[in-house]
């Protein structure tokens, strides 16, 4: 008898993919007791419309498979927000599908748009989930590099980009407001990814999961890829309540475009996870049509938060490139005498009781990302500020 006991089953395509770096810094954070802002999720709940529309949803029996595509009501919602925000149009019959969280999305859709070998065009660092989404399909990254400049903001060299599309690009993902650095793409910038998509007749999938989340400060505000000249009709739009509604354990996520690339993205998405939250989904549709006020205040308490964090970082010591949007701001070591960010965050919880994520793991050149560290401020003011005076010891 022939045995199958591999001593590492695992498919080669996922062997680069080790456990992720929440779990040791999280595994960490609770061995020494450290404040942990390295994972970026909230500690406090989100709307209380929302919650009880859960309850009620639960107790009122919406707890058997939902439509395939999502509830109805969810669609709706998920249309009408993007008309009110972003001016933009999509037929919640055909146009919209929910999913187990933008992640699942990006998933879907990767598998669903790309034959072995196609090319995907990402701007490193990147979400971790992509890499490996990417891998499953088979295809090829080909990331973009962000780099953080003088003024203090990432860039990325649009000759660069120019040099990642070819003849076997299928699509560019693009993340903005963007993990983990904070930056916007600003209109220049969204418009050479556009030409470039036309140029090379590619899709775009767009990872827009902090669009409520850019600063009155930033330089611009958000921007959606689909809206710009001849891009609606190849674009998948991703989001998801998660962020916007401090309910990341929640997973539900939306994906918008032509019905020819959601349709494409439902026929991978019905065999991951069929559907998913059922009760959750009439919840999400509540919380979407909430007022601007609660939005606007959703911004400004986040606003207030990074500020808070980063004038601690920067009475720290660091390096700090101060973010535009989401729940990230990353700052430079070297001032503080550290030149490995992994090595840098291995020792945090010793030297100071503070837990914090290298941003070279989410590199394919670890270099670039090499003097750089990762602090979540999407926490309780109170939490912010034992971290901050933590942190001081530093110096
Ligand atoms: C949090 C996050 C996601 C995951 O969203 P889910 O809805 O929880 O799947 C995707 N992309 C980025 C950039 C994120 O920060």
């Amino acid at each position: 008898m022939t045995t199958t006991m591999d001593p590492d089953p695992l498919v080669r395509r996922m062997r680069p993919f080790g456990t992720t770096i929440f779990a040791e810094m999280s595994a960490l954070a609770v061995r020494t007791g450290a404040v942990n802002l390295g994972q970026g999720f909230p500690d406090t709940d989100g709307p209380a419309e929302m919650l009880a529309a859960a309850v009620d949803a639960l107790r009122g029996g919406q707890n058997q498979y939902p439509p395939g595509p999502g509830i109805p009501a969810l669609r709706a919602a998920v249309a009408a927000h993007q008309r009110r925000f972003w001016d933009l149009e999509y037929d919640p019959d055909g146009e919209v599908l929910v999913t187990a969280g933008a992640t699942e999305a990006i998933a879907a859709a990767i598998l669903g748009l790309c034959e072995p070998g196609d090319e995907v065009v990402c701007f490193e660092p990147y979400y971790d989930s992509y890499a490996a989404s990417i891998a499953l399909a088979g295809a090829v990254r080909r990331p973009v590099t962000l780099r953080p400049t003088d003024n203090g903001r990432y860039a990325f060299d649009p000759a660069e980009l120019r040099a990642a599309f070819g003849p076997r690009t299928r699509l560019v993902l693009l993340n903005s407001p963007h993990n983990p650095t904070g930056k916007v793409f600003d209109a220049a910038e969204l418009a050479l990814i556009a030409e470039l998509c036309q140029e090379y007749d590619t899709y775009a999938v767009t990872d827009e999961v902090y669009e409520h989340l850019v600063f009155t400060d930033a330089d611009s505000g958000h921007v959606p890829l689909a809206g710009l000249p001849g891009m609606w009709e190849r674009t998948l739009r991703v989001s998801s309540a998660g962020k916007t509604f401090s309910c990341t354990g929640w997973k539900i996520g939306w994906a918008s475009g032509p019905a020819r690339l959601v349709a494409a993205t439902m026929r991978v998405k019905q065999f991951l996870t069929f559907v998913n939250g059922a009760p959750l989904q009439p919840a999400v549709a509540v919380a979407l049509a909430l007022p601007d006020s609660y939005y606007d205040g959703y911004r400004a308490d986040l606003q207030t938060r990074r500020d808070q964090l980063v004038g601690g970082l920067t009475e720290a010591g660091f390096g700090v490139l101060s973010p535009e949007g989401t729940y990230f701001v990353t700052a430079d070591i070297t001032a503080l005498g550290g030149r490995d960010g992994m090595e840098f965050c291995r020792a945090l919880p010793e030297r100071c009781g503070v837990v914090a994520v290298p941003t070279q793991v989410f590199y394919d050149d670890a270099e670039a990302g090499r003097r750089l560290v990762r602090f979540a401020f999407c926490k309780r003011p109170e939490v912010l500020a034992e971290a901050v005076t933590r942190l001081r010891a530093l110096t």
